[in-house]
C-alpha cells in the first residue's frame, strides 16, 4: 500500500505501510487494550451520529471528558487516535448517506487500534515495539524480521508515522520526503507484452536492444486457471468449499504473480538507476484488445501489464527515477525510420517497404520512444533508429539465469534482426 501526501509548505511525502508478524502471542494487556479501542472507537462514533459532529476535533471536544472517566485506564494519545478512527468512518458514512448508500448505523467490527508515532517506540535494531497501555504500564511486541523489514528499520531516511495493532501483526507507516528525480543522462524505453519487456536502451547516441523476461507470469495463471475449473467440477455440490478453494488458489495465484512482477520491475529499475536512465512506458490505460478466442483473452489478460507498471511507477517514485508514459497509438504499426504504417502483426519481425527490418516488440519500442522525444520528455535526447546495435542484446532478466549474473549488464546474444 502506498500513497503519496502533499501539503503546501513540504515536499511531497511517500509513505509505505508495511506489515510486521509478531513473534508470539499477544499479550493480555494489548488484547484487552484492543477490545478497549474498538469500544471506545463505536461510543465515539454513536456520540457523533447523535450530535451530527463529524470532524476529529470536534468529537474530540464533545466526547474527551465522557471517554476519560469511561475509559480511565486508556492512554491519553491513544484516546484521540479512537476520535480519529471514529471520524473516518463517519466521514466514509456520510459519503454513503450522500449517494444514497446508507446502510446501518456505522460500527467497528474489526479488532485493532492505532495510534501515532509520538505514542509508541520502535528499536529498530532488534525490531521491538514499546507500546503503552496505560500510566506505567507498557508492553513490548517483538517484530518478525526478514531481510526486506530489515530495509526500512536500518535506513535512516525514513521517519515512522502511525502504528496499527491488529491481534497477530504490527503495520508501521514509513514516511521519506520524496526524492526529486534525477536528471536522465540516457534513456530505457519499454514495450510491454505477455511474456517479456522488450526494448531499447540509449545512451551516447547508441542504442542498444533490452529484454526482461517473465514468462512464467502467463504459465502460472493457466495452471491456476486449470485448477480452478478441476476444483469447480470436483466439488460441484459443496458450492461453499468450493469457492472456498478458488478463493484460495485465486490468492496463491496472485501472489505467485506479484513476486515475480516485483523481481522483474526491481531489475528494470537498478539497471536505469545505474546508468542515470529515464524510463518510458507505454500508457495502458484504456488499452484492451477484445478477441474473439475467450480462453486467449484470459490468457491476455491486461492485469499483470498494468501491476508491473505500477510496481515500476512507484518503486521508481521512491528511488528518484524519472519514469515517463506514452499514447502507444500505433507503436506496433509503425516505421520508426519512414513512419509508415503496416497492417500486418503477424510474425516476430517487423517488416516494412523501406528495408527496416526489426523485432516486432523491440520495434515498438522504438516508437515509444520516439513519441518521448518528440514530446521533449527525455530533454535533449535525439536517436536514430540507425544507430541500433542490431547483433547486441542485453538482458535484465531472466528467471531461467537468475537477475542479471554479468556484472555490467551487458550479456551477448545471436543477432536478433
Ligand atoms: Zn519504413
Amino acid at each position: 500500500m502506498i500513497r503519496s501526501t502533499t501539503t503546501a509548505l513540504e515536499h511531497p511525502m511517500l509513505v509505505k505501510a508495511v506489515s510486521f508478524r509478531l513473534e508470539s502471542e499477544l499479550p493480555s494487556q494489548a488484547r484487552f487494550l484492543l477490545e478497549d479501542f474498538r469500544l471506545a472507537v463505536n461510543r465515539a462514533i454513536r456520540a457523533g451520529l447523535q450530535t451530527r459532529v463529524t470532524s476529529r476535533n470536534a468529537l474530540c471536544k464533545l466526547a474527551y471528558k465522557d471517554f476519560r472517566t469511561e475509559h480511565p485506564g486508556m492512554y491519553a494519545k491513544h484516546l484521540v487516535s479512537v476520535f480519529e478512527v471514529a471520524a473516518s468512518t463517519l466521514k466514509n458514512h456520510r459519503r454513503r448517506v450522500r449517494k444514497g448508500k446508507a446502510g446501518q448505523i456505522p460500527y467497528v467490527k474489526r479488532l485493532f487500534m492505532k495510534t501515532e508515532n509520538q505514542a509508541y517506540k520502535l528499536d529498530r535494531t532488534n525490531g521491538v515495539v514499546d507500546l503503552p497501555i496505560r500510566a506505567g504500564c507498557h508492553v513490548e511486541l517483538r517484530l518478525v524480521l526478514s531481510e526486506y523489514h530489515r530495509g526500512f528499520l536500518e535506513d535512516p531516511s525514513y521517519s515512522l508515522g502511525s502504528l496499527t495493532l491488529f491481534p497477530g501483526r504490527v503495520v508501521i507507516a514509513f514516511r521519506k520526503t520524496e526524492p526529486r528525480p534525477y536528471v536522465a543522462e540516457s534513456v530505457v524505453s519499454l514495450d510491454t507484452n505477455e511474456r517479456s519487456l522488450d526494448g531499447v536502451f540509449v545512451s551516447e547516441g547508441k542504442g542498444t536492444p533490452i529484454k526482461a523476461f517473465f514468462p512464467q507470469v502467463a504459465a502460472i495463471q493457466q495452471r491456476h486457471h486449470d485448477r480452478r475449473k478441476r476444483l469447480q467440477k470436483k466439488k460441484s455440490h459443496d458450492r461453499r468449499t468450493s469457492r472456498r478453494l478458488c478463493r484460495r488458489e485465486g490468492k496463491r495465484e496472485h501472489d505467485r504473480v506479484e513476486y515475480r512482477m516485483h523481481q522483474v520491475a526491481n531489475a528494470v529499475l537498478d539497471f536505469a538507476e545505474e546508468k542515470r536512465a529515464a524510463i518510458v512506458l507505454e500508457d495502458l490505460k484504456g488499452v484492451f484488445k477484445p478477441r474473439e478466442d475467450k480462453a486467449l483473452n484470459r490468457r491476455l489478460s491486461m492485469w499483470p501489464r498494468r501491476k508491473l507498471h505500477q510496481f515500476i511507477e512507484y518503486k521508481a517514485q521512491w528511488r528518484g527515477i524519472p519514469v515517463h508514459k506514452v499514447d502507444p497509438r500505433n507503436s506496433s504499426r509503425k516505421c520508426p525510420v519512414c513512419g509508415r504504417l503496416q497492417d500486418s502483426r503477424k510474425g516476430t519481425e517487423f517488416r516494412c517497404e523501406c528495408g527496416w527490418r526489426l523485432d516486432r516488440h523491440i520495434n515498438a519500442s522504438l516508437n515509444l520512444l520516439q513519441t518521448a522525444v518528440s514530446k521533449e520528455m527525455v530533454g535533449g535526447l535525439r536517436f536514430d533508429p540507425g544507430a541500433l546495435q542490431h547483433d547486441v542484446m542485453m538482458i535484465l532478466y531472466d528467471p531461467e539465469r537468475g537477475a542479471r549474473s554479468e556484472p555490467n549488464g551487458a550479456s551477448c546474444e545471436g543477432a536478433s534482426a
